[in-house]
């Protein structure tokens, strides 16, 4: 498996796949021809939702304003499902045609180019051969990590301060989120709702929510986050963090091993299934946040390696068959109120891990095995093209549905 430096990327929302990686694609061709001009066409759920995500904004603000970008909806002949072609132009004349891919997590390649191979960091891919390497050496999992990544523990501490800003600046944010939907922000809203005789159950609910909208909101309205795994789910691993280290006397150095755990998961997740909506629909996003969250806090409350393991499958078992269907191709509707979802379930998942640990009869690995087919199997007009479910269904409020 590569770094978690791979997977915890800090950048701009609102998407790894429809914004992160379409940026990189094109400054890595503007840095090659820095005087030509640019045409761009998207295929798949980059043609489908990439003008709600702001696919075409983000490659005209790298490319030039006058870059053409085209939405081919039609074209079904394509490798993946977030495929574009870029054509160089000089006074008007094509002199290089490429196609490119975005893999999920801000992660892309180029045909025709040499791959761009980053080093396979962890010997180890699979969750059972991890176990049985930490039972082995008596080590916990987040060791595991720190020992094949010795300056991991630096770049989480940053990663923790880019969750934290963007929680703070969530909370602090009113209004309207951009993109026509008329969505307003809501996580101030909810922190601010305390009620004298509200239960520990109900604060502990709205806080984490709070928090989950609090960065969900921030990803939506192009702000900075960290992807965990993707920043349509973004809000879910720091909400839960947030939430254990204010309320339960949780060290900072607990927090940094919590998001260690988490990513190695989401590592997991990524090499032996995926982390894309385009590719799996939202249980590879938000069913995978989820499950970092899961095994994060599990880590932090020091559970033992086969709890943690419960917590992570319990949450990606339980959000089999989620289904990406935008509304209006904005991260904003299902996605916003999802995270806040994903969140509490994380924790309902460590509870149950907690207690019941011993009676677990699925491993995390075949249920990671069984996301991914179950994703492959969904039909695509469920997986981020805005073509069905409740991105088909909707109707403005005022309208009735
Ligand atoms: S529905 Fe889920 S996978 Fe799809 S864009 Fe929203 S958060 Fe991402």
């Amino acid at each position: 498996m590569k770094s978690l430096k791979e997977l915890f990327q800090v950048g701009c929302g609102p998407s790894s796949s429809h914004t992160m990686a379409p940026q990189k694609i094109a400054l890595f061709f503007l840095n090659r021809f820095p005087d030509k001009k640019f045409r761009v066409t998207l295929y798949g759920s980059l043609a489908h939702t990439g003008k709600g995500h702001g696919t075409d904004t983000v490659l005209k603000k790298v490319l030039g304003a006058d870059t053409e970008v085209i939405f081919d909806t039609e074209e079904v002949n394509i490798e993946h499902p977030n495929t574009l072609d870029i054509e160089v132009l000089d006074e008007g004349k094509v002199v290089l045609r490429r196609r490119a891919y975005s893999l999920g997590g801000g992660a892309y390649s180029i045909a025709g180019e040499p791959e761009v191979i980053t080093p396979e960091v962890y010997p180890l891919n699979h969750f059972s051969d991890i176990k049985a390497y930490c039972l082995e050496k008596d080590i916990r999992l987040s060791d595991y990590v720190f020992e094949t990544e010795p300056d991991m523990k630096d770049y989480l501490e940053k990663i923790w301060d880019a969750m934290t800003d963007s929680i703070k600046r969530g909370l602090s944010a009113e209004g309207v989120l951009p993109g026509g939907l008329g969505v307003r922000r809501k996580a101030r809203f909810l922190y601010l709702q305390r009620h004298i005789d509200e239960s520990p159950e109900t604060r502990e609910n709205r806080l984490v929510c709070s928090y989950a909208f609090a960065v969900a909101e921030e990803n939506a309205a192009g702000g900075n986050i960290v992807t965990a795994p993707t920043c349509g789910s973004a809000g879910v691993l720091p909400a839960t963090l947030y939430y254990v280290q204010k309320t339960r006397n949780v060290t900072r150095d607990a927090i940094i091993r919590g998001l260690a755990v988490a990513g190695l998961i989401g590592n997991l997740i990524k090499r032996n299934a995926s982390i894309s909506g385009a590719e799996c629909g939202c249980q590879a996003e938000i069913g995978s946040a989820s499950a970092m969250a899961a095994g994060g806090l599990a880590e932090i409350f020091e559970l033992g390696i086969d709890q943690i393991e419960y917590a992570t499958e319990i949450s990606i078992e339980h959000h089999l068959g989620l289904t990406c269907d935008p509304v209006a191709g904005l991260v904003q509707i299902p996605c916003i109120e999802r995270n806040a979802v994903a969140a509490m379930r994380a924790l309902n998942a460590l509870s149950l891990a907690d207690f019941l640990f011993a009676t677990r009869t699925v491993s995390l690995d075949t249920i990671i095995e069984v996301m991914y087919e179950t994703g492959k199997d969904l039909n695509k007009r469920y997986r981020e093209t805005s073509e069905a479910g409740i991105a088909k269904l909707y109707r403005t409020p005022d309208k009735g549905v």
